[in-house]
């Protein structure tokens, strides 16, 4: 155990060490500084994130055409006494400059879409434990992952809520939607990767192969070296997905078995965001909400095809039996699973105004804790300050998993 952590904070410092001057002349090998962008506005775009809170500033962009561009880079870096920051870039959905290499070079991994898709067709080995999975390049976003691989009949298992996200961006966070508490999150989800290390080094790693990598990279925010290709676990794709919102304001216990699960919680502070439901029932919901000032309301999801169509009514009835909530608030709808996966398709263009910034705060709750964080943050602080403009969403995610 303590080797392990010795050898990530070795590998942090190799990525992370400190910046380097503007000024500073270079005298970069010619092939790498043909891939080095200086532009303006280049420079200007990788300064920034979604969250829109820092601005700072790269030296250049590195657009990596080869694996062993960014491999150049880093050894190239590491050449020189004071070496300079480097950052990966995804689709910089990040909220806090995570993305940023001020002074140093940000490497867009979305150049590689220009050299083609790097989604291979799925492979399944039936006499293997390993089951079916895609190689994918990590620079590509979730939703392109998901049509190719529902060409073959398969999908992905794990998720976030909104899927036009890298590959490497959600890997080297988490990746959690609601189905977290069946599969896990993404980076348990993940079979093999190739990595550049902190060391320039082009490792491929797995649970049995060079394992502390394989670790430190997954959930390992950027720092312990760059994921090139990972390998995604995949499963039988279902066509359809029924979606029931069961709107309640009283705990339950019990244990839901469904393919997706999530909570929210609506304030009485508008604007509201009601558009899953249809304008008659928006009024009764956004009544509710004004004599409640906070609602807590259930999305289930159960993927159906074919073969189970017949049954899925029953299916959903089981479900949602024994679960404490207003039975004139159940909404329902039935759409394509394809439709339901990418259902924050249109969230990017809401939510890049130039004037905004996105500060989000993720937090994983004991179950033994929910309850002090509803009065103590969602009443006691959100509501009783009125803080406005906010998503509070809740997935429960087992352990184990
Ligand atoms: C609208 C929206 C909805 C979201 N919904 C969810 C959700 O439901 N569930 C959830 O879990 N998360 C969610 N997120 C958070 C999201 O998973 C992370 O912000 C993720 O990092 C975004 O991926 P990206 O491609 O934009 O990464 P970027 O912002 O580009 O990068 C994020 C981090 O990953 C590093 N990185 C990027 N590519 C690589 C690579 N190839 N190798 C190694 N490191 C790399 C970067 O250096 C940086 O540190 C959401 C974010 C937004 C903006």
């Amino acid at each position: 155990m303590a080797n392990n952590i010795a050898f990530c904070i070795a590998m942090a410092f190799i990525v992370l060490c400190s910046t380097v001057s503007t000024q500073a002349q270079y005298n970069l090998p010619e092939e790498l500084a043909k891939k080095l962008n200086r532009n303006n506005e280049t420079l200007s775009i990788a300064s920034t994130d979604y969250g829109n809170i820092f601005h700072q500033t790269p030296w250049a962009v590195l657009e990596p055409s080869l694996v062993s561009d960014i491999s150049s880079l880093i050894n190239y870096s590491n050449s020189l006494s004071t070496p300079f920051t480097i950052a990966q870039r995804g689709q910089a959905h990040s909220t806090k400059g995570q993305a940023n290499a001020p002074h140093g070079v940000v490497v867009n991994m979305t150049n590689f879409k220009r050299y083609g898709s790097r989604i291979s067709v799925p492979h399944c080995d039936v006499n293997s434990e390993t089951g079916c999975y895609a190689d994918v390049g990590s620079e590509q976003v979730w939703i392109d992952l998901l049509r190719k691989t529902l060409e073959y009949g398969l999908t992905p298992l794990a998720w976030t809520d909104y899927i036009n996200l890298s590959i490497g961006g959600t890997l080297s966070n988490a990746g959690i939607s609601g189905q977290a508490f069946r599969h896990g999150p993404q980076i348990s989800n993940v079979l093999e990767m190739d990595v550049i290390t902190g060391k320039g080094d082009f490792v491929t790693c797995s649970k049995k192969k060079n394992s502390e990598i394989y670790y430190a990279v997954l959930g390992g925010l950027g720092q312990f070296g760059v994921i090139t290709r990972a390998r995604i676990v995949l499963g039988p794709a279902p066509t359809m997905a029924n979606q029931e919102y069961l709107v309640s304001y009283s705990k339950r216990n019990e244990t839901i078995i469904a393919d997706f699960v999530q909570g929210m919680i609506i304030l009485n502070h508008p604007p509201v965001d009601l558009s899953f439901y249809q304008e008659s029932d928006q009024q009764r919901i956004n009544s509710l909400i004004t004599q409640n000032d906070l609602i807590y309301y259930v999305e289930i999801v159960k993927y159906y095809d074919n073969t189970t169509q017949a049954h899925i009514k029953e299916d959903v009835e089981y479900l949602v039996k024994g679960l404490n909530y207003i039975p004139t608030f159940r909404f329902e709808r039935d759409n394509t699973y394809e439709e339901f996966m990418n259902r924050y398709g249109g969230i990017r263009a809401l939510d890049r105004s130039p004037s905004a910034s996105n500060p989000w705060l993720d937090m994983l709750v004991p179950s033994s804790r929910i309850l002090d964080i509803n009065e103590g943050v969602y009443k006691n602080i959100i509501l009783k300050n009125n803080i406005t403009g906010s998503t509070y969403l809740c997935f429960p995610v087992n352990r184990n998993k």
